[in-house]
């Protein structure tokens, strides 16, 4: 029996705007607990909500990246819950009238794109950090006390929904890669899993292949990244493939994954449908982008990440393109093969070269690279890892480097200018004999005796000397 994953996304990301979403507290990672707060993000009765200019248009900006329609009236909503880091007792989000929906983001696969589409995309302010101290697992059910840091409680945040449309644990983690790539490009977010400042949740169930509806699926939370969430994503597909297999039915959940056991743990059976009681905010507008500055922002979208992947993939190779363009460097590389470089030593020294000497890819001429590796053959290879690691200093020049680093040691040359010499008795003649332009001959056989490593002034010098004696 074959079956087929149907996966879906959530993610959410941080906004690194210089504000909150409806407050003026400023957005400091790592500041010290609470001191990033006011009478409206601690919900004091009485304070309104301003909301952020530069997180609705953000929002629109990744919205029309994501290929979505930009409403013409967006609502926020409160969403009603309950829990200590939400000190209001709702949220601020966007229920059914959200800023952005209907996108369709490309996905390149080895055998063609896939598009997902993107359900919506909407803008809301996070929670507040709960931490638990104490207890068994730092759990709130086991911990000895619970802290909550409100500097957090308010930092715009934006939801992106995709529908079920992917297929594999593997092409789940391109898409993040893909979208993250995007959203640091555009400049508003980060984007660092590690930081929190985007969390992706993701919702599997198996089917059977040409089977049309979908069976029931289980959502898996606390993926900290690209690799976690492709592994935890792969670990669900096979426990239901196993549980239907098997006889039985899978149950709609929540897991958490563990990366360090490869173990999902269920959370809680989730209830039918929660019951937020949303209600339009009563104290916020609606939101109208006007559409100049849509179109304005349209104009400004950069080529999206999975057509890039596309154009370097026809001279280089899939994965190798897909790593160029999810790790930021496509357009290093690209500025290093026009300016003559080898594409596969380019996508080598920009990948993984520079990468591994540390070197920030905003840091290097692309010129002075390219000229570096078209003559990397002629210096020996621990002195190019060198030069690598040197070519993200300022005013850092090939030439110089390569000039340098050619064997210049003359107890090195001179038993192979020696043996030169001795090997071609006629030239030596001649040359004394008056013939000087043979000196050419000669340092072209010292140089490939060399394989071009030696430098070849001093080549140039030493066989002089010789020669007139
Ligand atoms: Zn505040």
């Amino acid at each position: 029996m074959t079956w087929e994953a149907v996966i879906g996304l959530e993610i959410h990301v941080h906004l690194k705007t210089r504000t909150k979403m409806f407050c003026g507290c400023e957005l400091e990672y790592g500041a010290p607990e609470n001191t990033r707060t006011c009478p409206v993000c601690l919900a004091h009765p009485g304070a309104l909500p301003v909301p952020n200019e530069q997180a609705i248009e953000w929002t629109v900006r990744l919205g029309l990246a994501l290929g979505c329609e930009i409403a013409e009236t967006a609502l926020f909503h409160r969403k009603n819950y309950f829990y200590p880091d939400l000190p209001k007792g709702y949220q601020i989000s966007q229920y059914d009238a959200p800023l952005c929906v209907n996108g369709r983001f490309a996905v390149p696969g080895a055998d063609g794109d896939h598009e997902i589409g993107i359900t919506r995309a909407h803008l809301e302010e996070d929670a507040a950090k709960t931490v638990h101290i104490g207890g068994a697992g730092g759990r709130i059910g086991g911990a000895e006390y619970s802290l909550v840091d409100f500097n957090r409680g308010g930092t715009p945040l934006v939801e992106i929904v995709t529908e079920p449309d992917l297929r594999s644990a593997e092409e789940a983690k391109r898409f993040l890669q893909l979208l993250r790539q995007t959203i640091v490009e555009l400049g508003i977010s980060d984007a660092e899993m590690e930081k929190g400042t985007l969390r992706a949740d993701a919702n599997v169930s198996v089917r059977e292949a040409g089977e049309s509806g979908y069976r029931t699926r289980c959502e898996i939370k606390n993926m900290n990244s690209f690799n976690f969430i492709a592994r935890g994503i792969e670990a669900e597909i096979e426990r239901q493939i196993g549980v239907w297999e098997s006889g039985g039915e899978v149950v709609q959940q929540t897991y958490d994954y563990d990366a360090s056991s490869n173990m999902l743990t269920a959370r809680r059976t989730k209830e039918e449908a929660e019951d937020y009681r949303y209600f339009p905010e009563p104290d916020l507008v609606p939101v109208q982008p006007p559409p100049g500055l849509v179109e304005r922002l349209r104009r400004e979208i950069p080529e999206p990440p999975g057509a890039r992947v596309r154009r370097l993939e026809a001279g280089l190779d899939f994965e190798t393109a897909t790593g160029l363009v999810t790790s930021g460097r496509d357009r290093l590389y690209q500025a290093v093969v026009a300016a003559g470089a080898d594409r596969r030593a380019a996508a080598n020294v920009v990948m993984n070269q520079l990468a591994g000497a540390g070197v920030a890819p905003d840091a290097v001429d692309p010129g002075e690279l390219a000229k570096l590796i078209e003559g990397r053959e002629t210096i020996p290879r621990g002195t190019f890892a060198e030069a690598i690691a040197a070519s993200g200093d300022p005013g850092f020049s090939a030439e110089k480097y390569l000039a340098e680093a050619a064997v210049s040691d003359v107890s090195e040359l001179d038993p192979v200018i020696d043996r030169i010499l001795a090997e071609n008795e006629a030239q030596v003649s001649a040359y004394r004999g008056g013939k000087e332009g043979l000196l050419g001959f000669f340092v072209g056989a010292v140089m490939r005796e060399t394989k071009g490593k030696a430098n070849p002034k001093v080549v140039n010098e030493r066989l002089r000397e010789k020669l007139s004696a």
